[in-house]
């Protein structure tokens, strides 16, 4: 049995990022946990993959929906990654954040700290806008965010000048000062290759001495002294 000061399940998302930020003053040790493979894999590294580790049961939970009665009766197909980068590494790559709304709701029900314009800073640190930094968008960050908005085909802008016509307002930034309308949404990829949170946060993370990951491990029991987490079971 060895011993780490953090133990992380799941190298998701959040797993990623919090690997980078535990790991990053060199002072604690740090174990990754994650059920599924490596992310280097050609569909998972190439944006339109996308349509095919959709049901990839290699690097997808592929979980199922209860029946519906909205559906018919129907139960949907729930994807969610498994594999470094969790759904980070499967999912469409839309860069919108959540609605300013949601998060002011959750700094008025009591918890300082998390209303829009507290995490703005956060959000803007996190990012390298390759439209460049405003007031609502940073550069620099280790998320690469790729402006598509010239690259567009022609139908597009038809579309979206049909839009306009119909009343809905044009929307430049959907991560600027509002995010209702139409307009094209920034995506996570840098280079043509998708810029996941592995490719972010967990990857460079696995560079330090202090950081461990081992893939095909599922975690099947926390074990805890008292109130205190102390370890995890794992398969
Ligand atoms: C198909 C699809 C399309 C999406 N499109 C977009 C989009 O365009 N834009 C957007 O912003 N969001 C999108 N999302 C949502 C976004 O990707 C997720 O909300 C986000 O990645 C979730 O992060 P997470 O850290 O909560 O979980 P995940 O990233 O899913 O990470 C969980 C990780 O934990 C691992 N794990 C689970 N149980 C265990 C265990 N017992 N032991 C060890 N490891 C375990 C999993 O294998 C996985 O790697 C999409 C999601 C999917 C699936």
């Amino acid at each position: 049995m060895q011993t780490y000061d953090f133990i992380i399940v799941g190298s998701g998302s959040a797993g990623s990022v919090v690997a980078d930020k535990l790991s990053a003053s060199g002072r604690f040790s740090v174990l990754v946990l994650e059920a599924g493979g490596t992310d280097q894999r050609f569909y998972v590294q190439m944006p339109l993959g996308y349509g095919k580790t959709f049901f990839d049961p290699a690097v997808n939970w592929n979980y199922k929906a209860e029946p519906d009665p909205g559906l018919a009766g129907n139960a949907d197909h729930w994807p969610r990654g498994k594999l470094l980068g969790g759904s980070s590494s499967i999912n469409a790559m839309v860069f919108i954040r959540g609605a300013r709304e949601d998060f002011d709701a959750w700094a008025a029900a009591g918890n300082p700290g998390w209303g829009y314009d507290d995490l703005l800073p956060s959000f803007k640190a996190m990012e390298d806008n390759a439209a460049g930094a405003d007031q609502w968008r940073g550069v620099g960050g280790p998320l690469h965010i790729t402006d598509c908005s010239r690259a567009v085909h022609p139908l597009t802008k038809r579309y979206l000048a049909a839009a306009e016509q119909a009343g809905l307002p044009f929307n430049p930034d959907f991560n600027g000062a509002f995010q209702e309308g139409v307009g094209v949404y920034q995506i996570t990829t840098r280079n043509g290759r998708r810029m996941s949170a592995a490719r972010a946060f967990l990857r460079p993370a696995m560079k330090r001495s202090n950081v461990r990951v081992e893939t095909n491990a599922l975690a099947t029991r926390i074990l805890f002294e008292g109130k205190r987490a102390v370890g995890v079971e794992y398969e």
